[in-house]
């Protein structure tokens, strides 16, 4: 829970946090290697090796100017949501933090299997199957209910910001990036154009309340993508993309779906609804059939990607889905 000093802004930006801001040289004690983890819009991520330990760590890199304006509030926004997130297993934890001049430097645990985004895009050897998808989607939903139940949305959940521990074997998921959360306790009302139309909600292009199910929307676009490689929103120019997601212009046809069971489709309609009251919550979601061992393989056109095991009766989450280990 959070700490009682906690202070926040009327948007639900946090601006008390408990890590102590380390003023001496990041190089003094790590060394950065091999080229670029990642970037975002203001950050770039580095692989880096903590030079007491030998352990390998990600720096994110965060400019504290952007566009001549003072960003710190942001990034003490960012650092807080993750201070107050460090008993989520599926969310990446928080080691050190830096200040420089000109930048904040987040020292993360390592997801050395990258983005999800890498293995959604169709036709390779690593795209998921329906059965990593529903063990991912089990992960990605059990790490946002947690944060929703301690009233923190996300608000930018997309394939960039969901990593894998590993890529090969696939390992578990972190989810990343909390740039754009807020706190919603104490909060009238958060309303901001915020994230990337593809992935966002029709809340947020009609500048109305966001909440938690402004979240599950984004749930509902990235299981898509994890299933059929498509973006369902996407359209040639960002006006196209727009209208599709306030029109909630969605392609449930057996092409894109193919060797999908209808469950995970039935899954998909339970959060792409235009009403945030009536899409699906995380805990509702956990209960879905289709993660808890229902499927069975869709039987129209095509080939299933189920596998024999997951007909087997429901089994407890703690049996089948170990927390996964944390340094
Ligand atoms: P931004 O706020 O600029 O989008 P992110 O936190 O999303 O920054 O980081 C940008 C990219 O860097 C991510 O999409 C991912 O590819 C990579 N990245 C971020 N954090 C980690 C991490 N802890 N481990 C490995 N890669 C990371
Ligand atoms: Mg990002």
């Amino acid at each position: 829970d959070m700490p009682d000093c906690t202070m926040m802004n009327k948007n639900g930006m946090v601006s008390k946090i408990q890590t102590r801001i380390r003023m001496d040289p990041f190089k003094s004690n790590y060394d950065v290697v091999g080229k670029p983890l990642g970037r975002g819009k203001f950050a770039v991520v580095k692989k880096c090796i903590e030079k007491v330990t030998g352990k390998e760590h990600a720096a994110k890199f965060l400019r504290t100017r952007r566009k001549g304006e003072n960003c710190r509030m942001d990034i003490i926004n960012e650092i807080a949501v993750l201070e107050s997130a460090k008993a989520n297993p599926f969310v990446i934890s928080l080691h050190e933090v830096y200040e420089t001049t000109n930048e904040i430097i987040l020292v993360l645990e390592c997801a050395a299997g990258g983005e999800i985004f890498n293995q959604c895009v169709g036709d390779n050897d690593d795209a998921f199957t329906e059965k990593d998808v529903i063990r991912l989607a089990r992960q990605i939903l059990t790490g946002v209910a947690w944060l929703h139940h301690n009233n923190v949305v996300h608000l930018d959940l997309k394939p960039q910001n969901v990593l894998l521990t590993s890529s090969r074997p696939l390992g578990d998921i972190r989810i990343v990036d909390f740039g754009l959360s807020r706190r919603m306790d104490n909060v009238k009302e958060v309303r901001e154009i915020l994230g990337t139309p593809e992935y966002v909600a029709p809340e947020i292009l009609n500048y109305e309340p966001l909440s938690t199910a402004t979240d599950m929307w984004s749930i509902g676009v990235l299981t898509y993508i994890m299933l059929t490689g498509e973006s369902p929103f996407l359209g040639d120019k960002k006006q196209e993309t727009y209208l599709n997601v306030s029109q909630v212009n969605v392609d449930y046809s057996q092409e894109v779906f193919e060797g999908v069971s209808s469950l995970a489709i039935d899954f998909i309609k339970s959060l792409l609804i235009k009403n945030p009251r009536q899409r699906a919550t995380a805990e509702d979601c956990l209960k879905h059939a289709w993660l808890n061992g229902h499927t069975h393989p869709y039987n129209g056109h095509g080939h299933t990607r189920l596998l024999p095991s997951m007909h087997e009766p429901e089994t407890s989450q703690s049996e089948s889905d170990p927390e996964p280990e944390r340094p």
